[in-house]
């Protein structure tokens, strides 16, 4: 195996801080694993600008890379182009949906939508769209809260960003 393949799969085991059932690679955060003479240097995109993970992020893959033989790890930020939450493959997604996240719709495409505030957001648990915005920002800036009119149930939505 390529050994920047290697590292992609070493990689691709590091959960996000925030969302530990969905991983780094997995939101298409890993934008580039470079191998060196003497370094290996990773590209992040981090999700949201500001986002206050991505100290955690930078000693994560420093840490497992590390323990995995690797020297000289370098990570190094990249915000050009922006990540968007296009960017998510439609199995992450559902994996999102699964553990209780509405994912990141798309739908309208307006503002509204874009600044997390869809009245069709779509409630993970029933699929219902009679959904209510409680509060723009979640336990994360990049999540906002909602509550589901049928089932009652209040739930997390992953606010798309485009
Ligand atoms: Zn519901």
């Amino acid at each position: 195996m390529m050994a920047t393949e290697e590292i992609r799969k070493i990689l691709s085991t590091i959960p996000d801080p925030e969302i530990p059932v969905i991983s780094l690679e997995e939101l298409g955060m890993i934008r580039d694993v470079e191998v060196q003479e003497n370094a290996i240097k990773i590209t992040v995109t981090p999700t949201y600008s500001g986002c206050p993970a991505v100290g955690q992020i930078r000693d994560d893959i420093r840490t497992l890379l590390e323990s995995k033989g690797y020297k000289n790890v370098e990570v190094e930020l990249s915000y050009t182009p922006a990540w968007t939450t296009k960017m998510m493959t439609p199995g992450t997604l559902q994996k999102l949906k699964n553990y209780g996240i509405a994912p990141p719709q798309h739908c309208c495409g307006n503002e509204l939508c874009v600044s997390g505030k869809c009245s069709k957001v779509i409630c993970p648990q029933c699929n219902s769209r009679n959904t209510d915005l409680i509060s723009e920002f979640g336990s994360t800036a990049c999540k906002a809260l909602y509550k589901c009119n049928d089932c009652y149930e209040p739930f997390e939505y992953f606010k798309p960003l485009v």
